[in-house]
């Protein structure tokens, strides 16, 4: 039985009771229970799911691993074409999947079908790695030697996501490590159960062989499970820069692998002689996707002092011209927080950047009438420089520092004052000065006349600095994390 049948037998009231899938079975809730309420309407209960022990996450690691004997002889190509068929299964349900996205996550629906098209986009990419996944024939150095090199999967791997992008992010980490042929523990974010398990019924629903994944859900003592077992050999991991560094910690300590894509503080440089106009569109986009929860959102607005005023009026104009609300109505433009202590955090950022002497000019508050949900108002703060908390941290809100500079040097210097490298952006219409801001500027990504958000989804995908570690996600790189290089030598006479 699929878990798509099993979602709707299970629906009771709406809510849906998410299961553990452990050993090729979906298995009852453990005693206690992860309830998770939709942010938008805190009377919604959507999802029960199960806050697993170490021991549940234990029996997950074995049951893949002992269970890799039984599929091993799946050629790449054929777990390719199951991967494009999951793609497939994905494009005719995203209706159903986007309401789902949106109930559990917040984000408004637009941008739930956002989600879904690079989901598939980026499985349709790695369902080719399926025939992709070569090594090399290079000179020998002897006579009558054959030498190449090949690769194979580095065996079972814990596949750990975040909240805000739930569910592309588990597509584009089990698509990848299935075609590669790694066994497979997934562990979602205890805020969006019931959209993880919709991406493990989508897998097994193409044809994905039961033994091939787990899915567990629950808090940090599957994660510590995952990370410490000696089973898992891999770990890729995205989350906060806090959790992925104490992992990279932990799995140091047994030499085990480890892909991690953390946090941003991500800038957008505006010089003098930009196009504003699309400056302010793409600052919006960029700052508000996803409430400004998003790793490559951008918090930072570094601006030229001659056309700052210009651009800020303009920029303040369009947040308050926002609508917030239930992401569910599709003329809202921006969704509440994922839950009340997130909501917490961005304002108490807000606070002590006030007191830091930050200007705020719009937004720094709940919006009234708005307290069944966890709402917060676009904000801009004008008047913040690297010395202020809110122009290095991470805030994970709908907050924009505007930070103003005097010429290009200064903006390269003040967008790379933070620990972050993850992705960036410049606006300007003069090529030298846009040649020289990719090259200097510390990020893993770069945009020129673009928003930091939208990268392709056959590149990589990845930071410098403490944003990533590891092989990068996304595009054929990830090849590197999932699988290990081996070297042939074969005498022939
Ligand atoms: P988080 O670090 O709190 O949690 C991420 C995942 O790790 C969750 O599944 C969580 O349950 C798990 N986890 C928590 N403690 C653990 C432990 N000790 N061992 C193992 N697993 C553990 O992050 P979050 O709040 O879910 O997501 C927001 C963060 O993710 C932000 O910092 C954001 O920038 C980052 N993010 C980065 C990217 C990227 O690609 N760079 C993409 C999306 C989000």
């Amino acid at each position: 039985m699929s878990t798509q049948t099993q979602t709707r037998l299970q629906t009771k009231d709406a809510t849906i009771q998410v299961a553990n899938f452990v050993a090729g079975k979906w298995e009852s809730h453990e005693d206690k229970e992860v309830r998770r309420l939709n942010p938008a309407d805190q009377s919604d209960l959507v999802a029960l799911s199960p806050d697993s022990s170490a021991e549940t996450a234990r029996r997950a690691i074995e049951g893949v691993t002992l269970g890799a004997e039984k599929w091993r002889r799946l050629t790449p190509p054929e777990r390719g074409k199951i991967v494009l068929r999951a793609a497939q299964i994905v494009e005719s349900d995203r209706d159903n999947i986007a309401r789902l996205i949106t109930r559990e996550q917040g984000k408004p629906i637009a941008e739930s079908y956002a989600e879904i098209k690079r989901a598939i986009d980026i499985m349709e990419y790695a369902s080719g790695m399926g025939r992709r996944l070569g090594g090399q024939t290079l000179p020998s150095e002897m006579p009558d030697v054959f030498c190449y090199t090949t690769r194979q999967p580095i065996g079972s791997v814990a596949l750990i996501s975040p909240w805000n992008i739930p569910f592309a992010i588990p597509c584009w980490k089990i698509a990848p490590a299935f075609v590669c042929g790694c066994p497979i523990v997934f562990k979602p974010s205890p805020f969006t159960p019931a959209t993880a398990a919709r991406v493990v019924d989508v897998f097994l629903e193409a044809g994905m062989p039961r033994e091939a994944i787990a899915l567990v859900h629950g808090g940090p003592a599957v994660g510590e499970q995952l990370v410490n077992n000696p089973m898992v050999v891999g770990i890729s991991f995205t989350g906060s820069t806090k959790v992925g560094m104490a992992i990279n910690a932990q799995a140091a300590k047994r030499m085990a692998k480890t892909q991690l894509e953390m946090g941003g503080k991500n800038p957008q440089v505006i010089l003098g002689d930009a196009d504003l106009d699309l400056a302010v569109d793409s600052c919006v986009t960029s700052s508000l996707d996803v409430s400004g929860q998003r790793c490559t959102c951008v918090s930072r607005v570094v601006v030229e002092e001659k056309v700052a005023d210009a651009f800020t009026e303009r920029l303040v104009d369009r947040f308050k011209s926002i609508k917030v609300g239930a992401g569910i109505d599709p003329t809202v433009n921006m969704g509440p927080l994922i839950d009340s202590t997130r909501l917490r955090d961005v304002d108490a950022f807000v606070t002590r950047a006030r007191a830091e002497g930050g200007k705020v000019l719009t937004g720094g508050a709940r919006p009234a009438g708005m307290e069944h949900g966890h709402f917060y108002a676009p904000t801009v703060i004008d008047g913040i420089t690297p010395k202020h908390e809110i122009g290095r941290e991470e805030v994970f809100g709908p907050v924009l520092a505007l930070m103003r500079v005097r010429d290009f040097s200064e903006a390269v210097g003040t967008a790379n004052n933070v620990d972050y490298g993850l992705t960036s952006s410049i606006f300007t219409r003069d090529l030298s000065r846009a040649f020289n801001y990719i090259d200097k500027v510390e990020a893993g990504m770069v945009h020129i006349n673009r928003p930091t958000l939208g990268g392709f989804s056959h590149f990589p995908f990845g930071g410098h600095k403490h944003s990533s570690h590891g092989p990068r996600e996304v595009g054929d790189d990830t090849i590197g994390f999932y699988t290990s290089l081996k070297s042939a030598y074969i005498k022939y006479n």
